[in-house]
């Protein structure tokens, strides 16, 4: 029998081309009168087995019986990214999703813990949501390698064939997942938005923006297992944990392949912060003209125990670093309150902050599109808000 996801039955195949509207991967075209398959294109989705009214297509049984083996997989993961064995709370956040597609899904919720001396934060997972947690606690994983990392998460998958699993889309899951994904022959979907559970099929719907954010993908993974997604910080909101949840702690020990890097020493770049976490956020964009009027931002984010978050147009200028940005390929944030001073508002900055609690908009143009989310907007010169908003913090500081 051929290697290809459908049979085409020439016998019986009228040349209708019903076949070929179907097809939503352009995967297959008319010879003569005859509709043949370009396999390289077909992703199996049989819409043209559907489509077909003379019965001339099916799918092929062998594929169908990869697809069956699909059923071997059974619950949902959440790779718990720990550091110095405190679990990062990405982890927690997609705890309280994976809650709700296991519902959905009616299946186990589990955390997975990659470290070494890790093996308190199983209860904490737990509490947070967790049925069962595999917690690998060896000194080869103390520090953060892809290649040992792979290979752990590679061997649980491979022993307990998990039908999901969700990762931060941290630095350290951004790096590793694709790997995983790559040795478990799966796909990925990097930074979603949104996950569901869809109840006919129980495929989960990885939603992410496309196309420079123009547009909402919904991407499914239909013929390859595990499903796996990442999830940047803060998308997804951490529910309360619960302590005197019950649950399971499987310790496993692993036979794993040697780091391909050696790491002679880590050191924190003082530089780098983490507005992810941040509660407050004073924000600059294009607007504040040159890089020495981000000192006056600073002082109003030290005066409000906040930080500086930045628009890509301030990184690409040169004036602060990366890990100031604001946006789709910078920071997702979520504080309390986020302060926008000349910042126009792109879809692409806009998908970074959007969860924040309060949003306060100051832009000299009234048909900025920061209005169009801005709990308040100021129309203004920033250059005398700014400096009226410092003294009037510092004069409410010193009564
Ligand atoms: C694939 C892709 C990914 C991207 N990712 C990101 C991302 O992660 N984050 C991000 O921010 N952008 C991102 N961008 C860029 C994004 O499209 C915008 O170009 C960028 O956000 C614009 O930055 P801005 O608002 O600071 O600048 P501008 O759009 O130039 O806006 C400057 C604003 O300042 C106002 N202004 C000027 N002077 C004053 C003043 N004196 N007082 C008050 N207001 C004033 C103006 O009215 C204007 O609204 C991405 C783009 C692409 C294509």
């Amino acid at each position: 029998m051929a290697d290809t996801p459908i049979i085409i039955d020439s016998e019986k195949c009228r040349g209708c081309k019903k076949c070929i509207s179907a097809c939503p991967f352009d995967a297959l075209y008319m010879e003569g009168k005859l509709a043949v398959l370009k396999p390289e294109e077909c992703r199996a989705c049989n819409a043209c087995v559907k489509a077909c009214p003379f019965k001339a297509i099916s799918a092929n049984v062998k594929e169908e019986a990869k697809k069956e083996s699909l059923s071997d997989f059974k619950g949902i993961w959440v790779f718990a990214e720990q550091h110095h064995g405190k679990v990062q709370e990405v982890a927690y956040e997609l705890l309280s999703t994976g809650r709700r597609l296991a519902k959905d899904r009616g299946c186990e919720l589990a955390a997975v813990v990659l470290g070494h001396n890790v093996t308190d934060s199983a209860a904490h997972l737990i509490a947070a949501g967790a049925d069962k947690v595999y917690v690998v606690d060896q000194p080869e994983l103390a520090e953060y390698e892809a290649n040992v990392y792979t290979d752990a998460l590679n061997q649980l998958i491979a022993k307990y064939k998990p039908e999901v699993i969700l990762a931060g889309a941290t630095a350290v899951g951004r790096a590793f997942f694709a790997k995983v994904a790559v040795r478990a022959r799966t796909g990925l979907t990097a930074d979603c938005t949104a996950l569901s559970i869809d109840k006919e099929s129980h495929l989960l719907h990885q939603t992410r923006p496309a196309f420079g954010g123009n547009i909402m993908a919904t991407i499914m993974t239909p013929n390859h297992r595990p499903q796996m997604a990442t999830v940047r910080p803060k998308v997804f909101k951490m529910t309360t944990p619960d302590p005197k949840r019950k649950g399971e702690t499987l310790m496993e020990a692993l036979k794993l392949v040697t780091a391909g890097t050696k790491i002679v020493k880590a050191e924190r770049n003082a530089a780098n912060v983490n507005i992810a976490e941040a509660e407050i956020i004073v924000a600059g964009g294009r607007g504040l003209k040159k890089a020495e009027n981000l000192e006056q931002l600073k002082k109003l984010a030290d005066l409000l125990g906040g930080v500086v978050g930045v628009s890509r147009a301030c990184v690409d200028a040169g004036w602060i670093s990366a890990s100031h940005q604001v946006g789709q390929t910078g920071k997702t944030v979520c504080p309390k309150i986020y302060l926008a001073f000349g910042i126009s508002g792109a879809i692409q900055h806009l998908e970074g902050m959007r969860g924040s609690d309060t949003i306060i908009a100051i832009n000299n143009d009234p048909n900025a599109s920061i209005f169009g989310i801005a709990d308040l907007g100021i129309i203004g010169d920033l250059f005398e808000i700014l400096p009226m908003l410092i003294e009037a913090v510092e004069a409410k500081r010193k009564n």
